[in-house]
């Protein structure tokens, strides 16, 4: 796991030491204890606020070297705007912005105080949480590191709170959920000659250490469960396919579980219906779905939730070869239904049918919620902000949208309905798993929809936000690991045993 930030937690009244970071509002003013800490520094921040044009706007930084009447190397203030407006997710931000202020290595003092007094454990923990995340690197395939290159840095941070024991049960979780992400950045950060259906399903089987029930489907045990759909996609490519089963049983013995399903497409060609070379590199990360629910998984068991959950990733390759599958050919699923392939670069959904139906039929889940690098539409629908939604449930989709707006990891919900459904009725099949440009991301989920069986679900198509999504003050990285913390949080909010 990386430790590029270590945190833990001091008293208010602990000596600053190292770099200290404190915060102020529009008025820039600093709560008490941060102005005890800082002596006669406090009035250098006013001075410096002035000469820097630095007006306490959330998140913006004023930087302050070798201040004056303070045994320190560095003072940072960060501005909070409106402190009665602040958000969860504020913290979060302020967090990433102190991180992207530390080059190398540092020994830090965060004075977490609000003007009016003491931020509350969660706030602590939301910072905590963000310096985390903005720290995360993926350099280890360059070979010429040096310390500070590239704006990797390496923290030692004490956060200074009003109730040390409170902010550290806070943060307890969270920083299991940070690890979490960071498993699923690097997952879909690895190129695909390193991570490949075998390699990921061995990382995924690495979750039986904290006590996940792993289970490693084989392409003669999907054979023999006549996954069709999924193994028409796989038989393109050199490296065999494999489904995963994570079971994590923290929650009532025989109670149904929740379930989450990710689309672990390894890498994506587009298979015979290839894609131009253009940007070809990134679908490395059409496996994002998969990433995720294996990070989740890891943040559910390493914190111990009180629930059930099953974890389970479809990972393929497609490829075009001579046994690739082609347009025309027509699949059966594992459901019974067939399939006409009419574009063999919709193979997501392929996958996802398979084992949609499996757990719909296996675990009897109290809902499926799924994630996928579905289709390029939904980033021409919604961009990169949000991801599309798509449920036949309203209780588990208003959920969704709460807590997306809460973490920050925003989903919008899209319409579904029968107009829809029958566009991908076939001529040949049952149905055909393309029907073309309009409504794409729609129709994907209308397939995707007719391998639930009945089960409350939500399909997330998070093509434009698990990869190549615009870096924020908590990512930096290409791979942003999307979901983790908004799954987490349904499952913690809504689903969870209170203890
Ligand atoms: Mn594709
Ligand atoms: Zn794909």
């Amino acid at each position: 796991m990386s430790d590029a930030v270590k945190v833990g937690f001091v008293p208010l009244s602990a000596p600053a030491r190292g770099i200290v970071i404190a915060f102020c509002d529009e008025q820039l003013k600093l709560g008490a204890a941060t102005r005890k800490a800082l002596g006669t520094a406090a009035e250098t921040v006013k001075r410096a606020a002035a000469a820097h044009q630095f007006k306490g706007k959330s998140g913006a930084a004023l930087d302050i070297p070798a201040p004056e009447g303070l045994k320190a190397d560095r003072l940072i203030v960060i501005g909070t705007g409106k402190p009665a407006e602040l958000k969860e997710k504020d913290f979060l931000k302020f967090g990433g912005v102190m991180t992207g202020k530390l080059a190398g290595s540092n020994s830090v003092t965060v004075i977490a105080e609000l003007p009016d007094g003491a931020m509350t454990p969660d706030q602590a923990a939301a910072v905590a949480t963000g310096m985390r995340l903005r720290a995360y690197r993926f350099d280890r395939y360059k070979t010429k590191k040096k310390d500070g290159d590239n704006g990797a840095v390496r923290a030692d941070v004490s956060i200074a709170v009003g109730d040390v024991a409170a902010a550290k049960k806070m943060f307890a979780p969270d920083a299991h959920i940070v690890d979490g992400v960071i498993i699923a950045r690097d997952l879909v950060n690895e190129p695909p000659n390193v991570l490949y259906p075998e390699e990921f399903a061995r990382r995924a089987s690495q979750l039986r250490k904290i006590g996940v029930d792993v289970t490693v489907l084989d392409v003669k045990a999907m054979t023999k469960l006549g996954m069709g759909a999924l193994l028409g996609v796989s038989q393109g490519s050199a490296r065999p396919g494999r489904t995963v089963i994570m079971r994590w049983n923290g929650g009532k013995k025989g109670e149904a579980p929740l379930a989450f399903v990710g689309k672990g497409v390894c890498f994506d060609t587009g298979g015979i219906s290839i894609k131009p070379a253009g940007s070809m590199e990134d679908m490395k990360g059409d496996m994002g779905g998969a990433a995720c629910v294996v990070g989740l998984m890891h943040a559910l068991a390493a914190r111990k939730a009180k629930v059930n959950a099953i974890g389970a990733i479809g990972l393929v390759e497609n490829m075009p070869d001579g046994n690739a599958q082609r347009p025309g050919d027509i699949v059966t699923s594992m459901s019974g239904q067939t399939i006409e392939i009419i574009n063999t670069d919709a193979e997501g959904r392929l996958v996802l049918a398979d084992v949609l139906w499996y757990v719909a039929k296996k675990f009897k889940p109290k809902f499926m919620v799924d994630l996928a690098t579905l289709t390029g539409a939904i980033m021409v629908a919604l961009g990169t902000e949000h991801a599309g939604m798509f449920s036949n449930n309203d209780e588990l989709a208003e959920r969704l949208a709460k807590v997306g707006l809460e973490t920050g990891e925003k989903v919008w919900r899209m319409p579904l309905g029968p107009e829809y459904d029958k566009q991908i009725d076939s001529q040949f099949a049952d149905m055909k798993n393309s029907s073309g440009r309009n409504g794409g991301s729609i129709t994907a989920a209308q397939f995707l929809q007719r391998f639930v069986d009945g089960t409350p679900w939500a399909h997330l198509d998070i093509a434009g936000t698990a990869m190549g999504a615009p870096k924020s003050e908590i990512n930096q990285s290409w791979g942003s690991g999307y979901g983790v913390r908004l799954l987490d949080r349904l499952v913690s909010e809504y689903y969870e045993a209170k203890k």
